[in-house]
């Protein structure tokens, strides 16, 4: 049997593995932390840095194709395991969604909506900035920020040296600040044969920058539905993508702007796991092994909330819940801000 080389060993490199083990293959996770969270499915790991080139070349030596659950991966690896193996999802998608600036750069020039956004290096940037976008806005350093961390609100221009601070010298971005209704986002996928297929939008809402549950069906009209899946299936077409693909948008009256994408499977994504016959996991690992896509139309409402930190003393009452799937992610330790694991709550259609 293959085996699949994954970079990142947190929960979605174990939801990836466990998924690969039904589908016969074997995973290999690559991973700096000791004790990763998918070290416990996965069949083997190794626990190196990024700029170990020697264990870096033989975890290419052992597996058959690499993926990754996580993009910030340092081009210096890539470029090693490049050599030697197929990356799916292609080098450029990860190059795009590692930096929030090429991100809005490529999807603008698909002709695709975001807010309006300025590079931002000084505080002579940052004052040009505010005049052209004005407030409030969102200051998010370039690269390296996820669950809301880098992100500084300026809700009037006295509060434009605080944010910069925040930065801590790093590149930034000023982002208009979106009043959008509601933020869904799209789990789609594109196989090596091209074919594309897309999850049912969910509906997505945030709690201090994370994530804190995903409901499908989203409030979406026929038009705003099929608009948000074309969004995904733009992108994926444009980066040629092997792979699953997750597109943040807002939903406001203007229509649908997106905010960023995610080159691998995506928290808002879970609910899949127990709304459709293949999720998002199976749908990734079919599509990087040349598998046909499997169907990912749902047969059921869910609602997917995060168990964040302290959210673990739910657990019992969660486990003796009707209708609700428990994931766990084997954390030895809960931290604030730390996702343990999620629940779906499901409701056949
Ligand atoms: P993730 O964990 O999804 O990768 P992230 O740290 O990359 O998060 P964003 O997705 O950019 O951060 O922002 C987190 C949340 O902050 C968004 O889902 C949204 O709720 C809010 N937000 C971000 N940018 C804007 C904006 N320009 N206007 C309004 N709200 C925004
Ligand atoms: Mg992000
Ligand atoms: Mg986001």
């Amino acid at each position: 049997g293959s085996v699949i080389g994954i970079l990142g060993g947190g929960q979605l490199g174990r939801m990836l593995s466990v998924a690969a083990a039904r589908l016969g293959y074997r995973c290999h996770i690559y991973e700096p932390a000791a004790n990763p969270p998918a070290g416990d499915v996965a069949c083997r790991v190794t626990t190196a840095s990024y700029d170990d080139a020697t264990a870096l070349t033989e975890f290419a030596g052992a597996v058959d194709v690499v993926t990754y659950e996580f993009e910030n991966i340092p081009t210096e690896a890539l470029d090693l395991l490049e050599a030697l193996r197929s990356i799916r999802p292609c080098r450029p998608a990860l190059a795009i969604s590692q930096d929030r600036i090429a991100e809005k750069d490529f999807l603008n020039g698909l002709g695709l909506a975001t807010a309006p956004y300025a590079r931002v290096e000084s505080r002579a940037d940052l004052d040009v900035a505010l005049k052209t976008i004005g407030t409030p806005a969102i200051l998010k350093t370039t690269r390296l920020g996820y669950d809301g961390k880098g992100q500084a609100r300026i809700m009037a221009p006295d509060q434009a040296e605080a944010a910069l601070a925040a930065m801590q010298g790093a590149a930034a971005v000023l982002e208009g600040f979106v009043s959008f209704s509601h933020e869904v986002s799209v789990i789609a996928a594109r196989g090596l044969d091209g074919s594309v297929a897309c999850f049912d939008p969910g509906e997505n809402v945030h709690e201090a920058g994370i994530l804190r549950r995903t409901t499908v069906p989203a409030r979406l009209s026929p038009a705003q539905r099929s608009d948000a899946v074309l969004i995904a299936a733009r992108i994926l077409n444009a980066l040629d993508y092997v792979g699953v693909l997750g597109v943040e948008l807002f939903v406001t009256p203007a229509g649908l702007l997106v905010n960023e994408i995610a080159p691998r499977v995506h928290n808002s994504g879970h609910w899949t796991q127990n709304g459709c016959a293949v999720d998002q996991f199976e749908q990734h690992i079919r599509a990087i092994t040349g598998w046909p896509l499997g169907d990912g139309s749902r047969h059921s409402d869910v609602v997917m909330e995060n168990l964040i930190g302290d959210d673990i003393a739910k657990i019992p009452a969660i486990a003796g819940e009707r209708h609700a799937a428990l994931h766990l992610y084997g954390k030895p330790e809960a931290r604030p801000g730390r996702k343990m694991g999620h629940v779906n709550r499901v409701t056949p259609r």
